[in-house]
C-alpha cells in the first residue's frame, strides 16, 4: 500500500517510483519487441519418471532486450496482459512452437509434445483468436496431439460458455490440456472431468519443501492419487534435487520438470540436449 504523507497526501517511496518507471519503460519497448525480433522461446524438458525418456517440453518465453539483457516473463507478461499485448504475444509463441514441432518431426521425434502457456485473456474478446489453432497445426503438417495447452485453475473457476466451448474445441481436436500451478487456485474439482483435462502440474511451491514439509508431501501424494483415479497424469514442476525426484517416483508421479533435469534453454541448445539424451 502507498504510504500516507504527513499532510495526508499519498507519495511514492523511491523504490515504488523506480518500479513504476521500469514498468513504463518495459511497456514502451514491449510494443516493438515482436517486430524487432527480440522475443525468444526457450524450452524446458519434461522427463517421464517411469521410463526415463523425454518426449515433452514446456515453451517459456524470454525477451532479449537490446539494453537490459534477458528479461523474464514474470516481469513483462503481467504488463502485456494489462495493456492488451498478450494476445499478439501468445499467437507469436504458438507459431514458434508449431515450427519447433515441425523441426522435431523432421528429426523423427514424432511423439514429441510441447506445452504452451495460454493466458486467460487469450480466451476473451469477440474474435476468438484461439479457434484457429487446430487448423493452423493441420495446415502446417503438425499433428494436433503434439500440443498441450497450459491453463490455470482461475480460468476454470470463471469458465463461461466461451471458455468451455474453446476448451472442448481443443480437446475434440486432439490437443491436450494441462492445469498449471495446480493446488494454488480455487478451482472446483468437478471441472477436471467436465473439460477433458489431461494433466495436473503440481505447483513448485509444493515441490520445493517436499522432503522437509510433511504437509506438502501429503498434499502432493493426494493430488497424484486423485489425478490417477480421474485418469489424469501428473507433472511435478520445480524439481531441483535427487531426493525430490525419488519421493515423486515412489508416490507414482508421472512426469518431472525442473532444474534437476535441465533449465529452460534456447531451441538450438534444446535440440542438442535431446540428441545427447537419445
Ligand atoms: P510457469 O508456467 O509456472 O513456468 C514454470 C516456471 O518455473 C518457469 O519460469 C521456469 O523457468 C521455472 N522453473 C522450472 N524449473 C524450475 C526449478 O527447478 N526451480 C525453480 N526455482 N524454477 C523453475 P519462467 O520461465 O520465468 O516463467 C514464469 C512464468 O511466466 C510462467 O510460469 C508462466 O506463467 C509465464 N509464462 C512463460 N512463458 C509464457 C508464455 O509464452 N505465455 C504466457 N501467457 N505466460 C508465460
Ligand atoms: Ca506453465
Ligand atoms: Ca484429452
Ligand atoms: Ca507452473
Amino acid at each position: 500500500a502507498k504510504n500516507k504523507g504527513r499532510n495526508g497526501f499519498c507519495y511514492f517511496t523511491p523504490s515504488m517510483q523506480e518500479a513504476s518507471q521500469k514498468r513504463m519503460l518495459i511497456l514502451t519497448d514491449l510494443h516493438s519487441a515482436i517486430p524487432r525480433g527480440e522475443l525468444e522461446v526457450y524450452y524446458q524438458p519434461i522427463l517421464n519418471l517411469q521410463t526415463g525418456a523425454i518426449y515433452k517440453a514446456e515453451a517459456l518465453i524470454r525477451w532479449r532486450h537490446p539494453q537490459r539483457g534477458l528479461i523474464n516473463p514474470a516481469e513483462f507478461i503481467p504488463i502485456a496482459e494489462e495493456h492488451g499485448l498478450i494476445r499478439d504475444i501468445g499467437e507469436w509463441v504458438f507459431c514458434q512452437v508449431a515450427s519447433q514441432l515441425k523441426t522435431l518431426q523432421a528429426e523423427q521425434q514424432t511423439r514429441f509434445q510441447i506445452s504452451v502457456n495460454v493466458s486467460p485473456l487469450q480466451f476473451q474478446g469477440l474474435d476468438n483468436c484461439l479457434a484457429h489453432w487446430p487448423v493452423y497445426l493441420e495446415k502446417h503438417g503438425v499433428s494436433q496431439d503434439n500440443v498441450i495447452i497450459e491453463i490455470t485453475e482461475g480460468l476454470l473457476l470463471e469458465a463461461n460458455d466461451k471458455v468451455a466451448e474453446q476448451l472442448l474445441h481443443f480437446a475434440r481436436n486432439n490437443m491436450q490440456i494441462a492445469i498449471d500451478d495446480f493446488g494454488t487456485g480455487y478451482s472446483s474439482l468437478s471441472y477436471l472431468k467436465k473439460f477433458d483435462i489431461d494433466y495436473l502440474k503440481v505447483d513448485k511451491s509444493f515441490i520445493f519443501h517436499l522432503a522437509a514439509d510433511s504437509d506438502d508431501l501429503a498434499l502432493t501424494k493426494a493430488i497424484v492419487i486423485m489425478a490417477h483415479q480421474l485418469g489424469l497424469k501428473v507433472i511435478a514442476e520445480g524439481v531441483e534435487t535427487e531426493l525430490q525426484r525419488q519421493l515423486l517416483l515412489e508416490m507414482g508421479c508421472d512426469y518431472v520438470q525442473g532444474y534437476l533435469i535441465a533449465k529452460p534453454m534456447p531451441a538450438d541448445q534444446f535440440a542438442a540436449f535431446l540428441q545427447a539424451a537419445r
